[in-house]
Formats: structure tokens, sequence, C-alpha cells
């Protein structure tokens, strides 16, 4: 028998199958991991066919040297899958594989880890060998009659208690058995479980009903925040797992996984396993062999998890389907609903979309009948959404209020305090400041190998740069002048937090953004310790905005909500809308009435009227009619070119190359083209390298006409010059 192998090296030269032998003796399959000859080393690989004969002469055909695992780690659904991301990402099956392996796996990092456990051969007679032993052997007759009555016992506790030597004597005489049991590294022992019982409400039985009903694979299920979307969820899985299959859950953060793991582990005990990039190694590989042994028939898990192992799937959910997180930004570049559909396809299973703001190109698929679509208008017992109340900032400073909080602001505030009930601020900006500007010469101190600002971090006195992660010393003088005067433009979560303990001396406060959640947990940390009341306000980025539900929350404070509007991006107003609904959604989602106070500079913006107004079909509406008189996605295709280097020069160069050759392809399909560009990339320098674009937008459905783009472009990728194609990327910087 022969295997094509893919073996582990992400180069465009080596992206194809090698063949090898497999010896007599092993039990090589479909989706094994092993290792190969290749050149003078042993290189890791999958085999992705198993054949009769072989194309490569038999003489001269290699053997694999090694099955590493018993079970494939990949199944023929995966393997097709992994097809699918070459074909549909531009990307080697190598660096496609690797998806599907946590990447401790690969080379070895980490292996199963075992408890050695001694018990009493089987059928020792205890008596006769108490009577056989030496009358000196007093610690190794008391380690058999210890074993005798305890059956069974760690190594570490045997040497402890009788000492090395009577328990290796015992060993060597043959009176002990040795028992290898796997040891589970499990995240999160320590979350709590919560308990409610829930009856659900007729909304949730009509939604459940219409995605057990529909004969559409996907389902959207457009539900306004706190309508109990998790309960449709949880009781769809449940329903899943009765029927004995398996079920994905996606959520749109790290952050957000403890909390549902919380849930499913209270309804479905350890059958729910976790999948993260925060897990350390041990735990996620040990998760990853439970999901694909089947011990666990349910992952929750951020975007990755979509690749989880598991078998027979009956359901994918992807909460809050509309999030920036599922579109994966670095190679390969896969979305997520995508690589969800497919799974879907394959296993005859349901997908469900839930949000409060669907994204617009999946509403639209709903309004056309692509999904099925489910609509909860209302909160769990009719609850009303919270208030908001638009602050002009603009008329604050006026006032003479230079503080970053509103004087709404600070009186909701104090009342929320004082009643005892918690509140969080919203300020999608971390660090002290976001800027340092010289107020002589107005330089801006920026980062040596970007072309963006240098944010303030008051706490460490650093300036960082939020896209390359380089750390300076903060200056004591404008670095163009010399002059001291230095202003700080811009304000960060540091910054609200230091003046929120100067107006609330006795509140205590939170932060949670990238700088608070490095550590292991940090994240689940943080918003443990705010749900348990130990904290009366959370101030933070994004992170608070999604998802959360915090009962004791009745105020919900929009530092800045016009930031996001500016971005140079067509979605800048869609995400607005989303990220202003989801934070204002935190607030009174019990029993208590809830507050927002939004803090803008202006407030006449159409997308914030109709945010204020929870007016989701009206956004939608004016969002629509805009994408397509513009011809913008989704009534297009985006494609950008990215091309960098470290001399300016060459990206030039390199950049007029790939032009040319596109441009072809654009003159051969004008009228397919809304349009065709090229520029410097809006951040022009970035780790050290210049960076330029060509731009296109193509109309829907011509995919060999982008697979063409890609090929052109791609040619001209190398080590000196990357060359990058992204379809709608999230990100236009
Ligand atoms: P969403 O995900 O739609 O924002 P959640 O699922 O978090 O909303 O539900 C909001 C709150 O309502 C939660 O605290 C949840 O426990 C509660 N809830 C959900 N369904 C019911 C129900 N049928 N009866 C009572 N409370 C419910
Ligand atoms: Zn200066
Ligand atoms: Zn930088």
């Amino acid at each position: 028998m022969f295997a094509q192998v893919i073996v582990d090296i992400s180069h465009t030269e080596v992206d194809k199958v090698f063949e090898y032998r497999i010896p007599v003796d092993f039990q090589a399959r479909l989706g094994s991991r092993v290792l190969v000859p290749f050149g003078k080393k042993l290189i890791e690989g999958i085999i992705t066919k198993i054949t009769n004969t072989c194309e490569y002469s038999e003489e001269k055909i290699k053997e694999i040297a090694k099955v590493l695992e018993d079970t494939p780690v990949l199944t023929e659904e995966t393997l097709e899958l992994a097809d699918f991301i070459c074909k549909t990402c531009f990307v080697t099956k190598a660096l496609a594989l690797r998806l599907f392996l946590p990447s401790e796996m690969r080379k070895g990092k980490v292996k199963e880890q075992f408890t050695i456990y001694y018990k009493l051969v089987d059928g020792l007679d205890v008596e006769k060998t108490l009577e056989s032993l030496n009358k000196n052997a007093v610690k190794q007759k008391e380690l058999i009659v210890y074993l005798a009555k305890n059956e069974r016992q760690t190594s570490v506790i045997l040497n402890e208690e009788f000492g090395n030597s009577a328990v290796n004597g015992a060993l060597k005489k043959g009176l002990l058995q040795v028992e290898k049991v796997k040891k589970l590294r499990a995240p999160y022992q320590e979350l709590k479980r919560k308990d409610k019982v829930i009856n659900l409400t007729e909304s949730q039985k009509n939604a459940i009903e219409s995605v057990i009903q529909t004969d559409k694979i996907a389902t959207l299920i457009f539900g306004v925040t706190g309508s109990g979307k998790t309960e449709i969820y949880l009781d769809l899985i449940d329903k899943t797992i009765k029927q004995g299959k398996t079920a994905i859950m996606l959520v749109p953060e790290i952050s957000l996984t403890p909390q549902m793991l919380s849930q499913l582990r209270k309804r479905f005990g350890e059958t729910a396993a976790i999948l993260h990039s925060g897990l350390s190694a041990g735990e996620r590989f040990d998760e990853w062999w439970r999901i694909r042994s089947g011990e666990a028939k349910i992952v929750i898990g951020a975007r990755s998890a979509i690749f989880a192992p598991v078998e027979n799937l009956g359901l994918i959910v992807i909460d809050e389907e509309h999030d920036g997180s599922y579109q994966s930004e670095s190679s390969p570049r896969y979305s997520t609903i995508e690589v969800a559909t497919f799974r879907a396809k394959k296993n005859g299973a349901k997908l469900v979309l839930g949000s409060a703001t669907p994204g617009v190109d999946s509403y639209l698929k709903a309004k056309n009948g692509e999904y099925n679509l489910v609509t909860l208008k209302e909160r769990i017992n009719k609850k009303p959404l919270p208030d908001v109340e638009t602050v002009d900032m603009r008329k604050e400073v006026r006032a003479g209020n230079v503080s970053p909080f509103s004087r709404s602001l600070k009186y909701e505030l104090t009342e929320c305090l004082k009643k005892g009930n918690q509140a969080i601020i919203f300020l999608n900006q971390r660090g002290y400041s976001r800027s340092v500007i010289c107020t002589e010469c107005g330089h801006v101190q920026k980062c040596s190998s970007c072309d963006v600002s240098l944010t303030y971090h008051k706490e460490d006195n650093s300036l960082l740069c939020h896209y390359c992660g380089a750390k300076y010393k903060m200056i004591e003088a404008c670095t163009e002048c010399g002059s001291t005067r230095l202003r700080y433009g811009g304000t960060g979560t540091e910054r609200v937090v230091s003046e929120l303990s100067q107006l609330f001396p006795n509140a205590r406060i939170l932060r949670m953004d990238r700088d608070t959640t490095q550590t292991k947990e940090g994240h689940f940390k943080i918003l443990n310790e705010f749900s348990e009341k130990k904290a009366d306000i959370l101030v933070g980025t994004q992170m608070v905005a999604k998802g959360h539900d915090f009962p004791s929350v009745t105020v919900v404070g929009i530092l800045d909500a016009d930031m996001s509007l500016h971005f140079s991006d067509y979605r800048s107003g869609e995400r607005t809308f989303q990220l202003l609904t989801q934070v204002a959604g935190r607030s009174g989602r019990d029993e208590q009435a809830g507050k927002v106070i939004l803090q803008t500079y202006s407030p006449d913006n159409p997308i914030l009227l109709r945010a204020i107004n929870y007016d989701y079909e009206g956004f939608f509406e004016h969002e629509i009619s805009i994408r397509k008189a513009t011809a913008f996605p989704p009534f297009s295709n985006i494609l950008r070119v990215l091309i960098s280097a470290s001399e300016e020069q060459t990206v030039v160069d390199g950049t007029k190359k790939v032009y040319q050759d596109l441009k072809e392809v654009y003159e051969e399909n004008r009228d397919k083209f809304f349009f065709f560009g090229c520029m410097k990339a809006p951040i022009k320098k970035l780790q050290g390298k210049y960076r330029y674009q060509i731009l296109m937008r193509v109309e829907t459905g011509n995919n060999h006409l982008i697979d063409k783009i890609y090929l052109e472009a791609e040619k001209y990728n190398s080590r000196n010059l990357p060359v990058f194609v992204e379809k709608n990327p999230n990100n236009l910087s």
C-alpha cells in the first residue's frame, strides 16, 4: 500500500503530494499524521490518500518512518475542507492543514500526560507473598498490605510513604503492576456553574421549531439584545446531542467562552469542550483529543474552533455573526461563515447565525430567502430596551466641561453607584492618550517603523506602537524642537480609569483592554470579578461590548461614539451601528431599567440616530441602498493587492509590474469592474515596510476572474516583496 502525503512545509514549491510506501505492519490511515523522510530529514506530514499502486517508481519510493498517533488526526470531511480552504484562500495545502491541529501538536511540543499508578498484580496471594518476603523487608510488607486494601495508588505517593527502594524492590519481584492513566489538563475548573431554571418563552420555542423545520441550511436569528438567544442555542444543542450528533458553538471573543462554557457544563457536563488560543498548550492538546476521540461532543470556542475535529456534526451556532473577528485577518484569510456553511452542507447539519445587528450581507441573504429568518423583537419578559440619551459633546466643551465625562454621565454614574448597581464605560482606545503632541511645533510622536502615531501608556511610562508593538521610552521633550510643552491627544482607557477614580474615590474600578488581559485567563478573571460584583465600574474597549450578561448593570456610558465613523472603510457605518447597539444592550438586562449615555460630536449623524432608536430595519435600508448605488459589497467584491518592501523603490517597481499584469485582466473585463486603481496604502509604512496597494471592485459572481487576479498577483509574491491578495478584507488600512 502507498500513501500520498502532504508534508508540513508551507512553501509553494513543495505544495504537492509526495508518495511513500506504507510498511506492512503500520497502522497508517487516511488523515494519519506520519513522519516521512524528506531530503535528509524526517518531516511531519498528513496522509491525504491511500492507494494500491503508486505513480512514483516502486524501486525508489521511500517508506513512512512512523505513524505518530493511532487515531488519524483528520477525517475525510476535514480533508475535503482543507482542500476547500486551499482553493478559496489561495494557500498551500500544508498551511490549510495546520488550521486543523493545535499548533503544539506539530513538532511534538506537547504530549499526552499520564499519571502512573501501581497496584498488586492480578491474582496475587497476599498472605503467601507476605510470608515469602524477608523479615527485614518491613516497608515492602507494609506496601503490600496497603495496596491490598487500597487497590491502587500513584507512584509519587507510594514512593513518599514507603520509600523508593521498597517500591522498586516490589516492582522487580513482579508483585506490582503499572497502570497508566491519562491526565487531563482541563481549563477553567474554577468556573462557577450558574443555576437558573428557565422555561422557554413562546418566541423562543417558535425560533427553535423554525430552525428544525426549515429545509434551508442556515437560519439567521435576528433577535434584539437580551431576547434570549443563548437559551435557544442551548436547547438546539441539547436536541442535537440527543440525536447522537455533535455541535460547535462559536462566540466572537475568547473572553466570552468561559461564560458560555459555564452554561454548557451546567447542562451537559464534561461533554462540552473548549478550544481557543488562550488555553495553555497542554490544555488545548488535551481538549482537542477529547473532541477527536468523541468523548466531548460539544465544542465552544472562538473563530478557529470551526476547525474542531468533530465527527457527525449536527449543529453549528455562530453567535454575534456580524462580528469582524469571524473573518480571519492572517493567512489563510477564511470567512468563518463560509467554512461553517461548507461543514454544515457536508454533514447535513444546521447552521444557526445569531445577532441583534446582523451583518448587512447576512440580512440581505435572509431577505432574499437564502437563509431562513427568525426575528425576535422583544427582550425576555417584554423588558424595554434601555433608554439612550445622546449628549452633544460640543455643548459640553462650550459649557466649560473638558473632562471625558459629560454632566449627564456623571449624574447617572453617581445615582447608579448610590443604588449599588454597576456601570460599564466603553471607549475604543487603550492606553492613556492616543497620541502625544508638541504644543510648540505641532510634532506628533511616531513609530520609527510605522507611519502611525504612538500611544502613551502611563502605567509603564512608555510610548507604544499599536501596529507593530514597538515600545519607546516616554519622552520628556519634543524630539523635533526640544520643547517640554507636550499635550496628550485623545483619551484612552487608562486615563478614563484615573479620572473616574478621582471623581468617585470609593468606586471599585476594573479595566478590560488588551493590556490588562495578556495573562492566561486574564479576560475571565476580570469578567468574573465584575460579575461577582467585586467591582462597580468596568471600563473597556470593544471587549466589553460583546455578548456579556451582567444583570446589575444599569448604566452604560459610550464615551466617543463617533470614533469608528471616521475610519476610511465602507463598513464603518455598519460597524458603528453594531458596536453602539451591542454596548447599549449590556444595560438593564434584569429587573431594573437600563440607561445609556451616548457622547458624540456629531449627534445628527444618521447612523447614530438609528442606533439610538434601535432601528435596525431603517439602518439596513439606508445602508443597503448606499452600497447598491455605489457598488460596494455585497453588490461587488473588493479585492486588494497589498505590496510591501523595506525599500520604497522596491515596492514602487514591484507594484508597477503587478499593476501592468492586472491591468490586462482589467482591460479584458472592463464591464465587470467598478473600480481599478493603484495607490499608497492608507498606512504608508508598517513594521519597517512601505506599502502600496492595487484596489479593485469586481461585480459579484465572477469567481473565475477573482481566481485570475489571485494567480496573476501572487506570481510576484516573494520573501523580499510580499504580495498579498485579500477579498473583502476587514481592514483596509
Ligand atoms: P441575548 O443572547 O439574546 O442577548 P440572553 O440569551 O443572554 O440574550 O438572555 C438574556 C437574559 O434573559 C439572560 O439573563 C437569560 O438568562 C434570561 N432568559 C433567557 N431566556 C429566558 C426565559 N425563557 N425565561 C427567563 N429568563 C430568560
Ligand atoms: Zn516640538
Ligand atoms: Zn510601529
